[in-house]
Order: C-alpha cells, then structure tokens, then sequence
C-alpha cells in the first residue's frame, strides 16, 4: 500500500467507521456465530501474493463482522461495558501511526512525559490523595500482578527477586470471596500460592467482613504465616459490592500488609465526588487500580495503576542491562521499570484526547447517568410481580431473577433465569449476562456503553418482563 492508496483506504475506513457508529443498533448485540463457522472461512495459508486492500476488507466485512459481538451497541448490558468513544480512537490511530516503543523516556520524551501528566490529572479527576503517583499497564490483571509483585518484595526485602523463595517466606494473601479471579492468578504467579489466598466471608451485602479477615490474619500469624498482601474490592465483578475499605486499611497497618484496591470498573464512578464514600481510607492504600478501558470511554487497554510508594514498584521491576543505559535516568520516568512488560504502547495519547474533548463535566454527566438509569431500571423491574432485586446496586449494575411461582425450587428457578437469559440474548435485541451470588442464579445488567440512552434502558426492561412473563404462560 503507498500513500495515495492509504490515504483513500484511510478515508473510506473512517467513514466506515462512522457508519458503524450510526447503524449499531441494527447488528445483533452479541454475535450469532457458531462454534468453527469463522474459522472454516479463513484459508490455511497466508497468500503468497499480495492482495488488493479492497479484497481484505471486503472479507472483514463477510467474514470477521459476522463473528463480532456489538461491545460498543447501546444495548449491550453484559458483564461490564468496555466503551469506546471517537477521540479515543482517534488517539489510538495517531498511537498506531507513529508506532513508538516508550519503554523508556529516551525512546519517545513526548510519551513518558505525557503519561506522567495524564496520571497526575486521572488522579485528581477521580479524587486520589497526591502522594499517589499513577502509571498505565495494558489490564487491572497485571497491575494486580504488579501490586502482588511488590508486596512480596517489599516484605522479603527484596529477596525474592534475587535469592528466589525460601523455606522462611510463608507468605499469605486475602481477599473476600466475592473478589475477581485476577487475584487469585496474581498470587499463584507471584509465587505466594492459590492455597494460601484466604477467601473472607462476606455480609448480606457481599462486602468482605473486616473482623473475619482479622480473625484470619491473626491465626495464620499464630500458624507460623507472614500475611503480606490484601486486596478490597470496590465494586465486585459479580454484583459491584464495596468492601469497607478503611476498617480494612487500618487491619492491613497494624499487621504490615501491603493492601491493594481493585476498582477496575467502580473507579471511573469516582469522577463524581458524592461517590467518593466508596474510598473512604484510602490512605491505607499502598496501590489502586481502575480501568478507563472499562466505563471511561477509553478504548481496550488502558489500565490505570496508582501506587504510595514509587520506590517500592520501582526496585521491584527496575532492570538496567548496558543497553537500556540513559543518561537522564533519576530526571525522568522510564516506564520500563514500572512494570513488567520491558516494550509498551503509547496508551496516553488516547486517554489524553478522551480527557480533553469530554471535559470532567462531561464525564461525570455521562457516568452520572448511567448510574441514575440503572436506578430507574431496578426500581421499575422491582415493581413487577415476580422479580427480584438481588443486590444493592449503588452503581450502574443491578442483579436480578424472576420467580415466576412463590414456591418454586432453586434449581427450577435457576433454570428458568437461564432460559429467560438465554431467550433474550439470542433475540439479538440486547445482551446481558450472569452470575451466582450465594449460589442463586441471577441476571446482570451492567449499563455503560458511551451512546446508551433511556430509550435503550426502557426497551431492555419492557423486553425483560414481556418475555418473562410469556414464558410462565
Ligand atoms: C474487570 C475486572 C478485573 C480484570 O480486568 P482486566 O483489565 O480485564 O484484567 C479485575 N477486577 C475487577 C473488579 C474487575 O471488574
């Protein structure tokens, strides 16, 4: 491809993408495709002659956009949103086109200054104390992996990282069982063990129980364990419950463990500052994560990792072979070294153009409503027969089952909730999707999406109840 072909390929994909944008809504929400059917339509091999642009494309359009499920459709309401918006997109284009590696501050000034920048003003806009300083990593995974990784360090004076674990580090992690299973990888690939992550137990509300986690720390310390990292849950995968994060960091002070906050959908909620009860403490904290890839309109990744203690991250990762040696190292930020990936893209630039062109205003008025919908949406579906409001739903999730008889079992009404799910997201009209929370069966709605609307949230609703109750017909 020269540059006169990329500049009418480049012109005809932007206004396809326009266009994609406008007719969202006449895509089946989640993708109808069958196990194998994309695959059988690709070749085998790649073409050992170049193709025309028109010929690619045209098979992305046939065979990829089939097999695509509509992340970015207004009525999408599974798990939780992953919203995009046009600056952000625009930001990515212009990161792909220069195509810099800023693993350090000499590989692109621009980039590791910028990152510094947009962290210090992400950690404002969403009301983080100043002494947290912020670095962008691809997912909340490996910024928990990060977290993990440090904890282990700091309280093995750093040992590990040189001397490999030994008899002495029995160390031991907690979370509550409502927490996300990243941490669990985290703790497994970090060495401290699956069998030695303990699962708090939860209130009515599914937010961890702050006396049983002491209870726990106390007897593992008895049992010859080093308790070193903890993690609170602001705003649980399953149902966006809210662990209470203060009593929690003055449990993880007194025994010198290392507690990290995992906001990875909740955190972009606390651009509103009546929502900043959920961080109640957070000076406890030695690290936070959220994710603006999630419900800030940043497109897939964008992490946003915050820690108290640079130094801590810092001589966990920092790496310094002859070739990577500057001459500016103590002046700036080498990216490198707040991480584990050496190479990483230029995520700033995208979450710079969404911060600029929304303005705080404008993220706290969308983020507002889709809080204020998804009230709307439990109260309305509260007061039909026959459903039920599972959780608290402070947020933009709300957790919900039909009952079509009083007195039908669970496994029934499991079933039932399944098929309901099931009926309503093969209708191609909306897609939400599930969980278990204490072992009943319920419906997720997460609303989100940057172009969700009251239309969409309404549509949903007359759709959930019209087919629940057909079916107890
Ligand atoms: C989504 C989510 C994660 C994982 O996020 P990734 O960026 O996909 O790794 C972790 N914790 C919570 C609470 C989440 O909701």
């Amino acid at each position: 491809m020269n540059v006169s072909e990329f500049k009418k390929n480049g012109h005809m994909i932007i206004d396809w993408i326009a266009n994609y944008f406008e007719n969202i809504e006449k895509y089946p929400v989640k993708s109808k495709s069958s196990p194998g059917e994309v695959i059988s339509k690709l070749p085998a091999r790649a073409p050992e002659k170049a193709e025309k642009f028109e010929k690619i494309f045209g098979d992305f359009e046939k065979i990829i956009m089939p097999g695509i499920t509509h992340w970015q459709s207004p009525s999408f309401f599974a798990y939780f949103p992953a919203n995009n918006s046009f600056a952000s997109i625009l930001g990515e284009l212009l990161a792909s086109a220069l195509g810099a590696q800023c693993m350090s501050w000499a590989t692109s000034p621009a980039a590791a200054e910028l990152e510094e920048a947009v962290m210090k003003q992400l950690a404002k806009i969403i009301g983080l104390p100043e002494s947290f300083c912020g670095v962008i990593e691809d997912t909340a995974s490996t910024s928990t992996l990060c977290a993990a990784l440090s904890a282990r360090e700091k309280y093995s004076d750093y040992a590990i990282n040189s001397e490999g674990f030994g008899p002495e580090n029995k160390f031991t992690a907690y979370c509550s069982g409502q927490a996300h299973s990243s941490i669990e990888k985290a703790v497994k690939i970090a060495g401290i063990g699956k069998n030695r992550l303990r699962l708090i137990g939860c209130d009515k509300n599914y937010a961890m129980i702050p006396s049983e986690f002491e209870s726990a720390v106390k007897k593992d310390i008895k049992a010859g364990y080093r308790p070193v990292f903890a993690v609170a849950a602001i705003g649980t995968t399953g149902s966006t419950a809210i662990d209470p994060l203060r009593e929690i960091g003055k449990i993880c002070k007194k025994y010198k463990i290392w507690l990290h906050v995992d906001a990875a959908y909740a955190g972009s909620a606390l651009v509103l500052p009546e929502m900043r009860y959920m961080i109640d403490g957070i000076e406890y904290a030695d690290s936070f994560v959220f994710n603006p890839h999630k419900w800030l309109f940043t497109n897939f990744d964008c992490s946003a990792y915050f820690v108290r203690d640079k130094g801590a991250l810092i001589k966990t990762f920092e790496i310094l072979p002859e070739y990577l040696k500057t001459s500016e190292k103590s002046a700036v930020n080498n990216y490198r070294d707040w991480g584990i990936q050496l190479g990483r893209r230029f995520r700033s630039l995208k979450l710079w153009f969404v911060l600029r062109s929304f303005g705080v205003s404008g993220l706290r008025r969308i983020i507002k409503k889709h809080i204020e919908l998804a009230q709307y949406f439990a109260e309305m579906l509260a007061a039909e027969k026959g459903f039920e409001i599972m959780a608290p739903h402070p947020l933009s999730v709300v957790c919900f089952r039909y009952k079509p008889h009083k007195n039908l079992s669970r496994e029934k009404t499991d079933a039932f909730n399944a098929d309901l799910l099931e009926k309503l997201n093969s209708s191609g009209k909306l897609y939400l999707s599930h969980t278990r929370l204490c072992g009943d069966f319920v419906i997720r709605m997460a609303i989100g999406q940057t172009g969700t609307e009251k239309k969409h949230v309404k549509s949903a609703l007359n759709m959930i109840i019209n087919t629940a109750k057909n079916m107890s017909k």
